[in-house]
């Protein structure tokens, strides 16, 4: 019998650490604390605000602001619709662009969002960037990183715990969480991001902002103009991955389902 127990307990472990993607319904496995993923994610937050520059652009500024805090309003509101309040436990939102010519953004555990300079110029508009926004948000709520950090610590250290790794490896746990949150492409560590999640994001991205009040139709001009740019764009904005037509096409096909919210958004922006 003591030959079974490991797999017994292994196989509990994963149980306990499975848990449902909303809206998707995808099972997934996510084998660290969100306590421990948001403790990780304040302080890596906190470390990058004060080695990058803030922006001062008062305007600009402003509209990262509020286009955060309608799609954080319409997230909580649908969560809460589907029972999940849950996974939004803990969070500390703050929306905050720096200063880069790199067109990127991303949201870490807890909401905490950082937006590129450089992506304004493919945004365009308030709701270009409210497209943007819903996506990088909708990776978070579907913990998406806790999934990229969980299969990182399963496949390359074995399963053990964050709290260990950060003791016995911390610069390979670093390593592993600036993949998981695309803050590591100039270290080349970045994770290649994975069609399904690139595809939950624009799904549920969709749906928070036509709550938000922001027109869903415009994410398929955002992602023209994001996939004209070349290579240029960071892995999270690569655009071969997903393959450009298919996703412009995944997109047409959710508008149905999107549109509603946006056509009994309380107010349209
Ligand atoms: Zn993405």
């Amino acid at each position: 019998m003591r030959f079974y127990r490991p797999l017994i307990l292994s196989v509990a472990f994963f149980l306990v650490s499975c848990s449902t993607v909303p809206l998707t319904g995808r099972r997934q496995i996510n084998i660290i604390p969100a306590g421990q993923m948001m403790s990780m994610s304040f302080q890596q937050y906190g470390d990058f605000l004060k080695t990058h520059e803030l922006s001062k652009d008062r305007r600009q500024v402003a509209m990262v602001k509020r286009v955060g805090q309608r799609i954080q309003a319409a997230t909580e509101t649908y969560m809460a619709e589907q029972n999940m309040s849950d996974r939004l436990a803990g969070y500390d939102w703050a929306f905050n662009l720096v200063v880069s010519p790199e067109p990127n953004a991303w949201c870490m555990p807890g909401g905490k969002v950082v937006i590129y300079t450089g992506i304004l110029e493919y945004t365009k508009d308030e709701t270009g960037l409210a497209v943007v926004m819903g996506h990088e948000i909708a990776h978070a709520v579907a913990k998406h990183g806790n999934e990229r950090m969980s299969q990182g610590l399963i496949t390359q250290m074995g399963g053990i715990a964050l709290s260990e790794a950060l003791k016995n490896k911390p610069e390979q746990t670093q390593a592993l969480w600036m993949g998981a949150f695309g803050l590591g492409a100039q270290l080349g560590v970045m994770l290649p991001y994975s069609r399904t999640h690139e595809s939950e994001a624009d799904h549920l991205g969709l749906i928070f902002m036509a709550m938000a009040g922001y027109n869903p139709e415009k994410a398929v001009s955002f992602w023209q103009r994001m996939n004209s740019s070349g290579g240029g764009a960071p892995p999270e904005f690569l655009s071969t991955h997903p393959a450009h037509e298919t996703r412009i096409r995944k997109i047409h096909e959710l508008l149905p389902e999107a549109m509603p919210y946006y056509q009994s958004a309380p107010q349209k922006y």
